[in-house]
C-alpha cells in the first residue's frame, strides 16, 4: 500500500468513527418536533431518540399528529394536555379513538379522555426522558406546564401552554395576578436558564410590540422583535425561546424591574403583574 492509499484508508476510518459517534449522541437526544395547528396554535412531539417513544402536547389536530408519528417512526405513549380549552384539549378523544388507549395527562377534570390527573411535582417518563408537572393556575384553574429533562445530557425544555408565551403570558381567565406571579417568577423563572420554552401559540411579534411599549430601551427586546418579524415573514415559528431570554425581555417576568414598575405606576411586583395584564388586554399593536 502506498502512502496515498494509506492516508485515504485512515481518513475513511476517521469519517466512519465520526459518523458512529454523532449517531451515538443522536440516539441519546430528546427531539422536539413543532406541529403548527389551527390559526396560531402549536402542538409538539417530544421524542426520546433512544427508545423511539414519544409524547404529544395538546394534539388539537389528531390527523396532523398521526402523520407526524409515522414520518418520525415513533411510538406515542402519552398525551400531555396543558389545559382544558378546546384549542388545546379538543383533539384528545379523536386521537385515542384512532390510536387506541394512551395515558392522557392533565391537571383538570374538564380535559377530554383524561386518564391521569396530575398536580405540582408529579413525575412521569417518556422512554428515558423525565417529565415533571408544574402546576401554574391562572389562565385556567387546572393549567399544567411540563418540564422535560434528559438524563443523558443537560438539555431541558418546558411546555408552557397558555401560561407563558414568548414575551408574554396568557389571559387571567380563572386566576389572579398573584397566581401568575407565582407561575412566571417563582416556578418557570427559576428553571435552568438554558431551558427551551415551547408555548401554546404564535403570539411573539405582538407580544414583543407590547413589551417594546413598556421597555422601549431594552436592547435584547428590540433585536428579538427584528428576528421574530423576519422569521414570521418566511412563515417560520419563533419557537423556542429560553428561560434566560424570557427573563431579559418578557415584561411579565420582569415585574421586579424598576423600569417596568414605573411604567405601570406601581411599586409592588404583583400589582405590576395585574397592571401589565390590564394594559396588554387594551393594547392594539400597529
Ligand atoms: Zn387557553
Amino acid at each position: 500500500m502506498n502512502l496515498g492509499n494509506l492516508i485515504r484508508k485512515v481518513n475513511k476510518v476517521g469519517i466512519g468513527l465520526a459518523r458512529f459517534s454523532s449517531n451515538f449522541t443522536q440516539v441519546l437526544k430528546m427531539k422536539v418536533k413543532i406541529l403548527p395547528a389551527l390559526e396560531d396554535n402549536y402542538m409538539y412531539l417530544i421524542i426520546d431518540e433512544a427508545t423511539k417513544q414519544c409524547a404529544v402536547v395538546d394534539p388539537v389536530e389528531p390527523d396532523k399528529v398521526e402523520a407526524a408519528l409515522s414520518d418520525e417512526g415513533v411510538n406515542l405513549t402519552t398525551v400531555l394536555t396543558t389545559h382544558h380549552h378546546w384549542d388545546h384539549a379538543g383533539g384528545n378523544e379523536q386521537l385515542i379513538k384512532s390510536l387506541g388507549s394512551k395515558e392522557v395527562v392533565g391537571g383538570d377534570t374538564r380535559i377530554g379522555a383524561l386518564t391521569r390527573k396530575v398536580t405540582h411535582g408529579d413525575e412521569l417518563k417518556i422512554g428515558n426522558l423525565n417529565v415533571k408537572c408544574l402546576f401554574t393556575p391562572c389562565h385556567t384553574a387546572g393549567h399544567i406546564c411540563y418540564y422535560v429533562t434528559n438524563p443523558n445530557d443537560s438539555e431541558s425544555a418546558v411546555f408552557t401552554g397558555d401560561t407563558l408565551f414568548v414575551a408574554g403570558c396568557g389571559k387571567f381567565f380563572e386566576g389572579t395576578p398573584d397566581q401568575m406571579y407565582k407561575a412566571l417568577v417563582e416556578i418557570l423563572g427559576t428553571l435552568p436558564p438554558e431551558t427551551k420554552v415551547y408555548c401554546g401559540h404564535e403570539y411573539t411579534v405582538n407580544n414583543l410590540k407590547f413589551a417594546e411599549s413598556v421597555e422601549p430601551n431594552n436592547k435584547q427586546l428590540i433585536s428579538k422583535l427584528e428576528l421574530a418579524k423576519t422569521l414570521r415573514q418566511s412563515g417560520k415559528p419563533t419557537i423556542p425561546s429560553t428561560i434566560k431570554e424570557e427573563l431579559s425581555f418578557n415584561p411579565f417576568m420582569r415585574v421586579h424591574e424598576q423600569t417596568v414598575q414605573t411604567k405601570m405606576g406601581q411599586t409592588d411586583p404583583i400589582k405590576t403583574m395585574g397592571s401589565l395584564r390590564a394594559s396588554k388586554d387594551q393594547f392594539r399593536p400597529n
